[in-house]
C-alpha cells in the first residue's frame, strides 16, 4: 500500500489559476502596501500592490504589443532581480507559459531552451545580450521580442525595455479591481516550463500546470509557512527571506518567489550567490530565514567570514536539492544556533516533496521530512513491488503537484510514470516508522561494488565531515582487474592544509574507519581545487566521471 502523507489532507481549489492565487485577491493578511521584493544591493523594494499592477500593466502590455496568446511562451535569461517577478506575473495573467533559463547558459544552451520552448520572447539583463542575440538569431527569435530589465536600455535600440512594454498598456484602465487572470483551465494550461538541472543529462523540458503550482504553493505554505508565522518576525517587521537560489530553478522560483507573494515575505533578492553579499544582507534586512542549497550551509558552518557579521535575526535555514549531512547540520548549529532543517523535491513535482517540521529538525537529523499533504509515495524494489519499511528503493509518488509529462516528449513521459500512474522519481529513498523519509542517491549514481550499492552522496558527507576537507565529490571508476566498480574521491582540501604525501592515504583509512567495508574508497583520492557545481547547487559528478575516463585514457 502506497504510504499517504501524514500531514491531513488539504482543499485545493481546481478552478483556479495561479496569478489569481497569488496576486487576485486584495484582501490579504498583511497590508498590501507591504514591501515584498527588495534589491539587497540598492534597497529599491516593490510592495505587494505595486507587483499586483505592474504584473497586469506588463501583461496588458504583452497583448497589446504582440497580440500574447493563451500559451505563448516567455523565456527568461536573466540573474535573479526583483525586476523579473513582474514579468513572471505578467505573462501568467496575459495566459502565457513562462521559461527560464539559466543566465549562465551559452549562445547554443539558450537557443536550445528558445527553440525547445518554442518561445516567442525573451527577457534578459543588458549584460547578457550579446549571447541572448546570438541565440534569439539561431532559434529565429527576432531581436524586437528581446525585452531588458534593469536600469539600463539597449544603445542599439534593437530590442525593448520592459517599461516600454508596460507603458504600452497606459491607454488601457488603469482602475483593475476586479481584473481575472486569462487562463482557461487550471488543470491542463501550463503555467511553467521549467528545465531540469541536467545533472544526469541534457536538462528535459518540464511543463507544470497552474494547479501544480497552486497545489504545491499551498501545500508549501501549510507546513512550512505556518513554521515561519507562528516563530513571528525580527523585530516585529514580520518574516524576510534571503533570495539567493537562482528563481530560474524550480526551488528558488516557488519557495523564494512565488511563496515570498503569496505570504507577503520580504524577499531580499541578490543576483546570484555572494558570501559576503549575503551575510551583508542578513545584517542589514534582519533577516529571518532563507532557503539554501547544501554548498551555503556548507559556507554557513565553516566559512571563517561568517564571524564577522550579525546573524541574530537568523531563525531557520531550510536546505534542499541535494544531500545534507548531520554533520553540517550539527556545525551549523554548534556555531550559530540556528536549526538547519531539510527538504527533498524536484522540478517535476513544482519543487516541495517532502520537508521536516522545524521542531523536529534535531531529533530526526538527516532526514528530509515528511511527505506534502495531498502526496501518496511508494518505495519501491526493482520488481517495482514496494519493500519493506525501513528498507531502500525507488521513490515513487502521486499527488496535485506532480506534472503531466516531459514537454513535447510523450516516450519520455512514459518511462517516467509506472501503470499506476505514479511518477518515477529515479531517487532511492527509505522511510521510518514515523513518517520521516530519508534521501540515499540517485539511483543512476549508486556505485555498485562487487554487487553491494555504495551511494556516493554518503561518502561525500563523510568526507566533509573532516576537518581538513572542504569539499569532495565521489564517484564510481572500472576496477577492470577485479571486474567491479570501486568509488574514487575529488577531494578539495580546506585553506592552509597541504596535499602533502600521505595526505590521500591518511584520509583514505579514515573514511575506511567510519563506513562498512565494501564502502572503502578503493579507488583513492585525487586532490583537485574546486568540486564542479550546478547553480542550484548540485555537485556534477558526470563531469568528474568524464575527466576520470579520460585520466584513465591517457
Ligand atoms: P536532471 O533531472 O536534469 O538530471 P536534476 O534531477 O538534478 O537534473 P532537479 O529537478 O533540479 O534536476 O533536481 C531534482 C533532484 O535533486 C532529485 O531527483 C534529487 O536527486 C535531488 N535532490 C533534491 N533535494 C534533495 C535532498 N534534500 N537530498 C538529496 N538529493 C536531493
Ligand atoms: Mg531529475
Amino acid at each position: 500500500m502506497p504510504y499517504p502523507s501524514t500531514f491531513p489532507p488539504l482543499e485545493i481549489p481546481s478552478g483556479i489559476d495561479l496569478w489569481t492565487l497569488l496576486l487576485g485577491h486584495t484582501h490579504r493578511d498583511f497590508p498590501v502596501t507591504k514591501e515584498i521584493l527588495t534589491c539587497g544591493e540598492t534597497g529599491r523594494s516593490y510592495s505587494w500592490a505595486d507587483l499586483r499592477s505592474a504584473s497586469i500593466e506588463f501583461g496588458k502590455g504583452l497583448k497589446a504589443l504582440w497580440e500574447w496568446k493563451k500559451g505563448d511562451v516567455l523565456a527568461f535569461y536573466t540573474p535573479n532581480s526583483i525586476d523579473t517577478p513582474i514579468l513572471t506575473l505578467g505573462a501568467l495573467w496575459a495566459g502565457g507559459i513562462v521559461s527560464p533559463a539559466n543566465p549562465l547558459y551559452t549562445v547554443d544552451e539558450l537557443a536550445f531552451q528558445l527553440s525547445d520552448s518554442g518561445a516567442r520572447g525573451l527577457v534578459t539583463q543588458p549584460r547578457n545580450l550579446p549571447t541572448a542575440i546570438a541565440a534569439a538569431q539561431k532559434a529565429n527569435l527576432p531581436l524586437d521580442r528581446i525585452i531588458l530589465v534593469g536600469p539600463r536600455r539597449d544603445p542599439s535600440g534593437r530590442t525593448r525595455h520592459f517599461s516600454s512594454v508596460r507603458s504600452t498598456s497606459y491607454t488601457a484602465s488603469r482602475h483593475h479591481h476586479h481584473v481575472q487572470a486569462r487562463i482557461a483551465d487550471p488543470q491542463t494550461d501550463l503555467a511553467f516550463l521549467v528545465y531540469s538541472s541536467g545533472t544526469t543529462g541534457l536538462p528535459k523540458g518540464v511543463g507544470l500546470t497552474h494547479h501544480n503550482m497552486v497545489a504545491n504553493v499551498l501545500q508549501a505554505s501549510y507546513v512550512e509557512g505556518s513554521q515561519w508565522r507562528s516563530r513571528g518576525g525580527a523585530d516585529g517587521q514580520g518574516d524576510s527571506q534571503l533570495g539567493v537560489l537562482p528563481f530560474f530553478h524550480i526551488y528558488g522560483l516557488t519557495c523564494g518567489v512565488l511563496m515570498s507573494v503569496y505570504e507577503g515575505w520580504r524577499l531580499v533578492v541578490l543576483e546570484r550567490f555572494d558570501l559576503h553579499k549575503a551575510l551583508a544582507a542578513i545584517e542589514r534586512y534582519r533577516i529571518t530565514f532563507a532557503y539554501v542549497p547544501p554548498p551555503i550551509v556548507l559556507a554557513f558552518g565553516k566559512h571563517p567570514a561568517v564571524d564577522g557579521y550579525d546573524l541574530s535575526s537568523l531563525k531557520v535555514l531550510h536546505s534542499g536539492a541535494a544531500p545534507l549531512t548531520r554533520e553540517l547540520t550539527e556545525a551549523v548549529w554548534n556555531r550559530l544556533h540556528v536549526p538547519v532543517k531539510q527538504g527533498f523535491g524536484l522540478s517535476e513535482t513544482s519543487a516541495v516533496v517532502c520537508c521536516q517540521v522545524v521542531d523536529e529538525w534535531g531529533k530526526f537529523m538527516g532526514s528530509v521530512g515528511k511527505l506534502m499533504p495531498n502526496m501518496e509515495a511508494k518505495i519501491v524494489s526493482e520488481d517495482g513491488k514496494e519493500v519493506v519499511e525501513g528498507e531502500s528503493g525507488e521513490l515513487w509518488l502521486k499527488g496535485p503537484n506532480v506534472f503531466p509529462g516531459y514537454f513535447k516528449n510523450p516516450e519520455r513521459t512514459k518511462e517516467a510514470f509506472s501503470s499506476d500512474g505514479f511518477f518515477k522519481t529515479g531517487d532511492v529513498f527509505r522511510r521510518d516508522k514515523h513518517g520521516n523519509f530519508y534521501c540515499v542517491d540517485r539511483l543512476k549514481e549508486l556505485i555498485k561494488y562487487n554487487g553491494y550499492p555504495v551511494p556516493p552522496a554518503e561518502l561525500e558527507g563523510v568526507l566533509i565531515g573532516h576537518k581538513e576537507v572542504a569539499d569532495a565529490c565521489v564517484i564510481g571508476i572500472e576496477d577492470q582487474a577485479n571486474a567491479t566498480e570501486v568509488p574514487l574521491a575529488y577531494v578539495v582540501l580546506r585553506e592552509g592544509v597541504d596535499a602533502s604525501d600521505g595526505k590521500a592515504q591518511e584520509l583514505t583509512e579514515w573514511v575506511a574507519s567510519q563506513v562498512a567495508p565494501h564502502k572503502k574508497l578503493r579507488g583513492g583520492i585525487r586532490f583537485v581545487d574546486q568540486v564542479p557545481k550546478s547553480p542550484s547547487g548540485k555537485v556534477l559528478r558526470r563531469v568528474m566521471r568524464e575527466q576520470a575516463k579520460k585520466e584513465q585514457r591517457a
